[in-house]
């Protein structure tokens, strides 16, 4: 990577946290830690609520004992950024990889029709009007769609989508994407970048490991309005991205 390239990456850095498979149905005690956390640093992370849980494997976390969409629009009150994360998070498809980012394996919505996805993505985007609230962010579960998705979601409206390869958020099929590279709590010293966290999966040593980044990093966490300020589709960009796609491809066990 040239030195001006890195010194053009270098200008543009930050991270955001999203927080993966918020439902009424979840490791409360876990989301209870971390938004103290959270709280107490000021952080705001992106929030990705199931519309309508109906995932098996989901449900046998804890129901929580007060209203859910209270709670998420409490939330959204203390500035936490509030996305649609599929509809139901039921795996009724698997990809051979003819998915958007060329991941493959289960999905809810790879190769179901147009007019089918859009139904999906309006009853889950319905719930959240129902509760007032408004949703302009969607990322799928397990990271996989497909063009449909992409042109479903911009038909309803959505304005991001959180996935994908590269550095700093990009415009592809009229949508937005900002990257989600790592599942760990890795510190790159350029670009931006989405830390995925699964609460129901973190243990106490996973908590500890975050609170820890959380105080390192504090300057470098931005909100979801910062970020889509950091915008960039240069061609030095997209050819970041290409390259990350295909390290990240070959590697895909190490994230
Ligand atoms: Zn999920």
């Amino acid at each position: 990577m040239s030195k001006i390239l890195f010194n053009k990456l270098s200008k543009k850095t930050g991270f955001i946290f999203r927080l993966d498979d918020i439902a009424p149905n979840m490791n409360w005690e876990m989301m209870s830690r971390v938004k103290n956390l959270f709280n107490k640093f000021d952080v705001k992370p992106i929030l990705g609520v199931i519309p309508k849980n109906e995932d098996d494997d989901l449900k046998k976390y804890p129901l929580c004992n007060f209203d859910f969409w209270d709670e998420i629009k409490d939330l959204k009150k203390r500035g936490w950024e509030i996305a649609m994360h599929g509809y139901e998070h039921v795996y009724s498809i698997y990809s051979k990889k003819n998915d958007y980012m060329g991941y493959g394996g289960n999905s809810e919505f790879v190769g179901l029709p147009y007019e089918e996805q859009l139904k999906k993505l309006n009853l889950g985007a319905e719930i959240f009007k129902k509760n007032n609230l408004q949703v302009e962010i969607f990322f799928a579960p397990n990271h996989t769609f497909d063009i449909n998705t992409v042109k479903a979601c911009k038909s309803l409206g959505f304005k991001s989508i959180i996935d994908g390869y590269g550095l700093t958020p990009y415009y592809e099929n009229e949508i937005l994407f900002i990257p989600q590279l790592f599942y760990k709590l890795y510190s790159l010293p350029f670009g931006i970048q989405t830390i995925q966290i699964h609460l129901n999966y973190l243990t106490d040593e996973d908590y500890l490991n975050l609170e820890k980044f959380v105080e390192k990093n504090l300057k470098k966490i931005i909100s979801y309005d910062e970020v889509c300020k950091t915008v960039s589709n240069t061609f030095p960009d997209k050819i970041i991205r290409v390259f990350i796609k295909k390290t990240l491809q070959l590697k895909r066990s190490i994230i």
